[in-house]
């Protein structure tokens, strides 16, 4: 102030002053100089305005504008602004920074069960914590909802420094996260799934983009069995792109008939075709042969595996009714996949019995594969909807059977007809002795409970063999056939009719 008084005659400005009774205020002050004929300063004018009043009504502006009502955490607009600085800054000093995309698991379940001041409390105490874990100079930020983001500053020159340093400070966080939480009455134990993406100016990155990274990075932590952390990786950016392009091709293939279905066929220890599964391929009209693998998961996570497996259903009993009218094949049954999404729809039990009503079909061809995470997904409803099927005459298979949770308090409540030792065991016979001691044990469970088991992936002779010693009698594996089209199919059929030979 006295400095610019010399230089100028005068100073402006925004002060602190104390009143009489001890109140702190802003005011704004002017002081200007007052000099005689000889230039000499003779007196100094000051002039100030209290200003107190637009002072806070600004702070509290500024409050709802740049940060959060129920964090207090920085909100999207001021991390824009300091991603923009960042982005500056970092033109000349080339630091690298890392943006950590933050989301909280099974959020919406914890408010849903709890209710939404629980989750406040929830994202309060996660905001805390999130604090808690970062340097002076970064920023944390709450998007809305359950999405946080931390913004790192300063992690170096070196892309591998800074990668390193955001990895370790996205790990504390993880850590941090997945502490106990204290949500008043209720104890809470949660998890955070991460996604990261180190930049910098010259990364030539928009804020856009670099906030996008982190999020995909963020959904591939999260597929990956989430609590966990992912950095974006360009190979992520290509898969979504890819995957965007399956989905619309998905969405044609059924108006195009693109779906046909497979058969593998599923024999006896004396050879016999007692029937088949049916396997979905698609017929790509540009990529050519596609297996489920590549596009069942995709149709359950948009939802098309509903029309998906409505058609795979009707095109099955459609076959079954084709084998009714042919003495070589009126005895086949044709095994059905079912996905999770597809039997917890609410007419599931009605779609099934129209099918099988259009199609006058024994409904006893007729077996659906089930998998232990749709009967985990929702027991009850899981249990009645079986029982009605079972009803109608309907016949069940437990698929991938002992891969999941196998237990066997839900074993015993489901009418199940049969169990299908899954695959990875089976190919570990004359491998791993711990997986030949589990199929013996799934076989001598099965007899216990009265049902049927089948192994599924029986490639070699040994294979067969150790499973016909220890009393498995039904087989499906490339041993025998592998999935192919009808056509195939019926000509296998008709090449291992029983021969008097055979039957001994
Ligand atoms: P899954 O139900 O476990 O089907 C068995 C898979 O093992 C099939 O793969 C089959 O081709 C393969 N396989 C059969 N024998 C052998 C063998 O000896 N060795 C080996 N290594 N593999 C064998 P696929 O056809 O690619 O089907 C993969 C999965 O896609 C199926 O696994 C099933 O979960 C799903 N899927 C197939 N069709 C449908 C469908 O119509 N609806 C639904 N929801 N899912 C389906
Ligand atoms: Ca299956
Ligand atoms: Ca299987």
């Amino acid at each position: 102030m006295w400095e610019s008084i010399k230089r100028t005659g005068g100073w402006k400005g925004e002060i602190w002053n104390q009143s009489k009774s001890g109140n702190i205020y802003p005011e704004y002050m002017r002081i200007t100089a007052v000099q005689d004929k000889n230039n000499l300063v003779t007196h100094y004018v000051s002039t100030s305005t209290d200003i107190g009043i637009t002072k806070s009504a600004l702070a509290e502006v500024e409050q709802l504008a740049f940060y959060d009502s129920l964090t207090k955490l920085s909100n999207r607009r001021l991390l824009w602004e300091r991603l923009k600085l960042i982005l500056t800054t970092s033109y000349h000093s080339n630091q690298k920074a890392a943006l950590l995309f933050i989301d909280i698991d099974h959020f919406k379940a914890l408010n849903d069960t709890l209710g939404h001041e629980i989750g406040d409390l929830l994202l309060q105490q996660v905001a805390q914590r999130l604090s808690s874990c970062v340097r002076e100079d970064d920023t944390v930020a709450r998007l809305g909802g359950d999405e946080f983001v931390v913004l790192l500053t300063n992690l170096g020159t070196r892309i591998r420094e800074a990668t390193m340093l955001a990895d370790v400070i996205g790990h504390e966080i993880l850590r941090v996260l997945s502490q106990p939480y204290q949500l008043g009455i209720h104890n809470y134990q949660g998890s955070s799934s991460i996604g990261a993406t180190v930049f910098n100016y010259a990364s030539g990155d928009k804020k856009n983009n670099i906030l996008r990274q982190a999020d995909i990075a963020m959904y591939v932590a999260k597929d990956s069995g989430r609590n966990a952390l992912r950095f974006f990786d360009p190979q992520m950016q290509i898969n979504i792109d890819a995957r965007v392009v399956l989905e619309a091709d998905l969405r044609l293939a059924l108006a195009e008939n693109q779906f046909e279905l497979y058969y593998q066929a599923q024999s006896t220890h004396e050879g016999r075709i007692v029937g088949a599964e049916a396997l979905i391929r698609w017929q790509h009209p540009r990529r050519g042969l596609i297996f489920p693998d590549a596009f069942i998961p995709l149709a359950e996570d948009v939802g098309l595996i509903i029309p998906i497996g409505r058609w795979v259903l009707q095109t099955a009993c459609t076959q079954l009714k084709i084998w009714a009218d042919n003495a070589h094949t009126q005895h086949l049954q044709l095994a059905v996949n079912v996905s999770v999404q597809q039997f917890h729809q609410a007419d599931f039990v009605t779609q099934v019995q129209q099918i099988l009503s259009n199609t006058a079909i024994n409904p006893a061809r007729l077996k659906l594969e089930l998998t232990e995470s749709l009967v985990i997904d929702s027991v009850s409803d899981t249990v009645v909807k079986m029982h009605t099927l079972k009803e109608m005459g309907v016949r069940f298979s437990m698929d991938d059977f002992g891969t999941g949770f196998s237990s066997l308090n839900y074993l015993t409540r489901l009418p199940l007809d049969q169990l299908k030792i899954d695959k990875s065991f089976v190919q570990n016979i004359g491998v791993k002795p711990s997986d030949m001691m589990i199929i013996q044990t799934i076989i001598n469970l099965v007899h216990n409970l009265n049902m049927e088991v089948i192994a599924e992936g029986v490639e070699t002779e040994e294979q067969r063999a150790f499973l016909e010693d220890n009393n498995c009698l039904l087989y499906q594996g490339y041993l025998f056939s592998k999935p192919v089209p009808i056509a195939q199919f019926e000509a296998l059929v008709q090449k291992i009719e029983p021969t008097p030979e055979m039957n001994g």
